[in-house]
């Protein structure tokens, strides 16, 4: 620990500012509740298709990528950005499922 060179310290310096400003809540808030595009990417993605097992999952009405019986995804099925979806809950949701707040709320 006792050479660092200055590139080095930059790099921690910089590690330690983007903790400053992102970690601050905390490891108990649940990520899914800021409904914003920023958050989306940076949540975990699952690419759900027709032949995985969630869509026969129990809760799972619509047998689709997106769990939500209102899906918002005005995208045809054909579009494979249908398929990539977030666990909230213990559901999965697409993009515009998150966006729109759905199981925002719901306890
Ligand atoms: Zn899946
Ligand atoms: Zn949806």
């Amino acid at each position: 620990m006792s050479s660092l060179d200055p590139s080095q310290i930059a790099a921690l310096l910089k590690e330690d500012a983007e903790r400053a400003t992102t970690g601050r809540r905390g490891p108990k808030v649940d990520p899914t509740l800021d409904r914003t595009l920023p958050t989306w990417w940076k949540l975990n993605h699952h690419m759900c298709l027709s032949d995985c097992p969630h869509r026969q999952e129990e809760g799972n009405t619509t047998h689709k990528a997106c769990w939500n019986p209102e899906c918002k995804d005005p995208r045809p099925s054909s579009d494979l950005g249908t398929n990539i979806v977030v666990a909230v809950k213990g559901q999965f949701i697409c993009r515009y499922c998150f966006l729109a707040g759905y199981l925002l709320g719901d306890s």
